[in-house]
This record gives C-alpha cells, sequence and structure tokens, in this order.
C-alpha cells in the first residue's frame, strides 16, 4: 500500500517501517470479527497508524476503520455484524488525521455486489497504472495503490471474481500480500517475488485464517498449514480451500528485511524461524568481529536476538546495558532534530552498574540515518564506558525499499554517503562494523542468494522501478 505523501511525512524518522499487516477470516458459525480482531492484534508491529476490519454475512457488509493503534482505532466501535467472514489491515504511517481516506480495508459495490480489500507492500507500476484508469474516467477516494487493484478487478470484463483478480494482478508489477472479500468469497493473494510474507492457518472448529505472519495464527489459536506460495491465489468459501498459481514470473526476491528487523521474532516464514534467523546473524557477525571487549549489550528490542547469538559464538557475556520505557511509543515522535535526541533520552537509560570501565559491543538490527545511534553511543559513554563498538546485523542500506517499507531517500540513507569509517567518526564509536552481506546470506540459509530481495544493500531491483523514480522526482 502506498502513498507517497506518506513517505515524504515520514522522512524525518530515523528507523525504517514496515507499512502493514493483513489477516482474513472464514469461519462460518465462529465469531469471525473477534477472530480477526486477535490476530490483526498480533501483527500491530506492523502498522501502528491506523486499522480496520470489514465483516460480511453475504448480504451486507461492515467495515470500522480508525487512526492509530487497535486499541484507538475501534475504541469506540467494533463491527458488530454477525458475519462468516471478515478482512483486517494495520498501517503504517506517520501522517495524522488528514489521510483517514486512505485507511483499510478499502470497499466498493461493483456489477459483481461489494468487494473489500487489505494490502500490504508496495507496487512499481501503481502510477502509470492509475493514469490510465483515470484516463478511463475512473474516479478515487484515496491515493492509495490498493485502490488501483480494486478498480483493476471492478473493471475487469472477466466472468468470474477469481478471473477478474487473476487477470488485474498479471497487470501490476512489485510487492503484494492481499486478503480480499466478496459476499462469498476469501481470497488471499502473494506477488510472484514473494516479497511479503503470507500464511494460512485453520481453526479448531474448520475455519480458515491467512494473516500477514504466523503469530497472527498463534493468536487465534490456528494451527498453521502453509505460507500461501509466491504467484498463488488461494480462494477460500463453502466448498473449501482452492489454489491457482496465477503468475509463474520467476526471480523469487523474498524480503530479507522481515528476518533482520520487520516480522515478530516468534513468526516462522518459509520454513525458516524469524528468531533463528536473527540468532544466526549475530553469530555471523561475531565471526567477523576482530576488535576486543568485555560484554556484548543490545539495543533493546530490535538488537537483543542478534546480541544473543554474537554472545554465543563470542563467548563475550550477554549483559543488558540500556533500558526501553515501554510507555513511550511512536506517537512520541517528535518532529525537530533537538526533540528527536530527547526521545531516544526518554525511550533508553543505561545502566551504569553493568557499563562502567567496560569495553562494550552494541547490537542493533540497522543503521538508516544514524541519529539515533550517536545517541545511544553518547549514552553509554555517558554511563562510563570505556569503549563502545557499534556492531550492526545487516550490511550497509545504500539505496530505498520501493516493496512495502516506508524508507527514507537515498541522500538521507548515511551509508548511501558516507564510507564505514566516516559513520564511525560521526557515530562518536569506537569500532564500527556491519555484517556482510555473505554473512546475511548465510544466517538466512541462502547462501547463494537466490531467493532473497537484497536490494536495499545492493541497489539490484528485482522489478523495473522507472515508476516509482519517475514518480518520486514528479
Ligand atoms: S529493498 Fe530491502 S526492504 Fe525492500 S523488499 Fe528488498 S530487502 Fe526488503
Amino acid at each position: 500500500m502506498n502513498d507517497h505523501c506518506l513517505k515524504k511525512c515520514s522522512a524525518a524518522e530515523s528507523q525504517w517501517h514496515e507499512e502493514c499487516g493483513v489477516v482474513g477470516v472464514w469461519a462460518p458459525g465462529e465469531a469471525v470479527v473477534n477472530l480477526c480482531y486477535l490476530a490483526l492484534f498480533a501483527l500491530q508491529h506492523r502498522g501502528q497508524e491506523s486499522a480496520g476490519i470489514a465483516v460480511t454475512n453475504g448480504m451486507h457488509i461492515d467495515v470500522e476503520k480508525g487512526m492509530g493503534l487497535m486499541r484507538d482505532a475501534f475504541k469506540t466501535r467494533v463491527p458488530t455484524l454477525a458475519g462468516h467472514c471478515a478482512i483486517g489491515h494495520v498501517r503504517y504511517s506517520t501522517c495524522g488525521a488528514s489521510l483517514v481516506n486512505n485507511v483499510q480495508p478499502i470497499f466498493a459495490y461493483f456489477s459483481g455486489g461489494f468487494i473489500s480489500l487489505a494490502h500490504n507492500g508496495s507496487l512499481t507500476n501503481a502510477r502509470l497504472i492509475r493514469s490510465q484508469l483515470e484516463k478511463q474516467g475512473c474516479i478515487f477516494q484515496t491515493t492509495t495503490d490498493s485502490e488501483a487493484i480494486l478498480n483493476l478487478i471492478a473493471r475487469s470484463g472477466a466472468p468470474t471474481i477469481e478471473e477478474k483478480i487473476e487477470a488485474s494482478l498479471k497487470q501490476v508489477e512489485g510487492a503484494y500480500c492481499l486478503t480480499i472479500m466478496t459476499g462469498d468469497k476469501l481470497i488471499g493473494a502473494r506477488d510472484p517475488h514473494g516479497f511479503r510474507p503470507l500464511c494460512l492457518g485453520q481453526t479448531a472448529s474448520g475455519g480458515f485464517v491467512l494473516a500477514s505472519e504466523t503469530c497472527g495464527l498463534d493468536a487465534v489459536k490456528a494451527k498453521f498449514v502453509r505460507d500461501v506460495a509466491p504467484g498463488e491465489m488461494v480462494v477460500i468459501d463453502k466448498d473449501g480451500v482452492r489454489s491457482k498459481i496465477i503468475d509463474t514470473r520467476p526471480n523469487l526476491s523474498k524480503c530479507v528485511f522481515e528476518y533482520i528487523y520487520f516480522a515478530r521474532p516468534d513468526s516462522v516464514f518459509d520454513g525458516l524461524s524469524v528468531w533463528q534467523a536473527r540468532y544466526q546473524m549475530g553469530r555471523q557477525l561475531a565471526k567477523q568481529f576482530t576488535g576486543e571487549a568485555d560484554i556484548v549489550t543490545p539495543v533493546p528490542d530490535t538488537g537483543i536476538t542478534a546480541a544473543l547469538g554474537f554472545s554465543a559464538e563470542s563467548g563475550l557475556p550477554y549483559v543488558e546495558g540500556l533500558i526501553k520505557n515501554r510507555y513511550v511509543g511512536r506517537t512520541f515522535i517528535l518532529p525537530d532534530q533537538a526533540n528527536r535526541e530527547s526521545t531516544v533520552d526518554m525511550k533508553l537509560n543505561p545502566i551504569r552498574a553493568n557499563l562502567e570501565g567496560k569495553r562494550v559491543v552494541l547490537v542493533d538490527d540497522s543503521l538508516v540515518r544514524g541519529t539515533t545511534s550517536v545517541r545511544l553511543v553518547s549514552l553509554i559513554k555517558s554511563a562510563g564506558a570505556k569503549e563502545v563498538h557499534m556492531c550492526i546485523s545487516s550490511p550497509p542500506i545504500t539505496h530505498p525499499c520501493y516493496y512495502g517499507i516506508d524508507t527514507a531517500v537515498k541522500k538521507e540513507l548515511i551509508a548511501a554517503v558516507q564510507s564505514v569509517e566516516e559513520i564511525r567518526r560521526f557515530l562518536g564509536a569506537d569500532g564500527l562494523m556491519y555484517l556482510s552481506k555473505e554473512g546475511l546470506m548465510e544466517a538466512v540459509n541462502d547462501a547463494a542468494n537466490q531467493c532473497m530481495c537484497t536490494a536495499c544493500f545492493t541497489g539490484q531491483y528485482p522489478t523495473s522501478i522507472d515508476d516509482v523514480e519517475n514518480s518520486s522526482k514528479g
């Protein structure tokens, strides 16, 4: 779900963010809204700016959407329709109420009845498709590329909803995981590159659940059935589950950043545990480390698992050096540089007793602009640490992402414009080391790098990005 305004607004932040999480529930006779809510709540980390749920009983559709975390978005109301099918969406952005129109699931009435759609990812030819649709007289109510998919489906002349969706998805490029609901069907689809994850589970009563991550299935005690395959469309209705591979274009490109940072560590994608992958990244990082240190400490929470792996491999003790204030959430983000520094101070506080006089390996998952890391190094030194060696469990980020991650423009990515030594000096650290790309690929069981997207480290994009590049210039 792409939104150019959102990208401009979020450029002030120092961390990359996943833009969405999606859920679909088909469970006649069960409390589908409750199941959808719980599964979506487990995906809150994938989007905190807004949330929505749409439910149907076949004749009517009830949609509730709102801004903020789920507890705020559904503060006054959750959908009350007793239905057999629901879809849900959580979304990330930093812009406020003016974008309430963009909150998903989106829905519309068309010749086939009603249709509702939730989208995780970004299309790389959205501008082109949208302008073609506008020339044909289409009007849009949102600025998202997800609405372009909805319009393609509604305007398709194919006879069935499955064929309409198939024909539409063949026209789009880029990243999408979709949950789509009509009066009598729940449909899940994953783009042929497999950028974003989507899995299928089954409830104890025989219902089906689609979710961006397996932690969404766990939240409703649904048994994991399988991942939705790249290029696959899964159709769930009264006759059960049917599957069709609708796009067999090669070039499998699963987002490696899902393993590095975005996904919850208790999730499993395509057979690989996110926690295990992060732990192995820490081990690989320790193999590269040639400095001398006394302790390993993580940047909480994102560096914890890699720091554990680093400690296991290096033999250095794992010690908590920073404590996170759990009540300072994303809403605490403030606009200017001075305020951003106080945000770090409010979020994290050093433990002097563990750091004083120590040579510290500080493990974090990634370095985007470096502004947060400067503050972290300074905090640890202010607590008496003798040395701080910053170790990053991913390679330098040198290129923006166009596949559903809210990223900085290239010139704001510190590794795109400075050498490692320049960044070390900027951070005020005694050492700076990044995980090598080879080490990363080992950690995610893809040593030959045959199935992962690594474009933000290499600039080798698996799809054409002409349309998005022109769009960001425009
Ligand atoms: S460019 Fe980076 S963040 Fe984007 S999909 Fe590829 S690996 Fe993931």
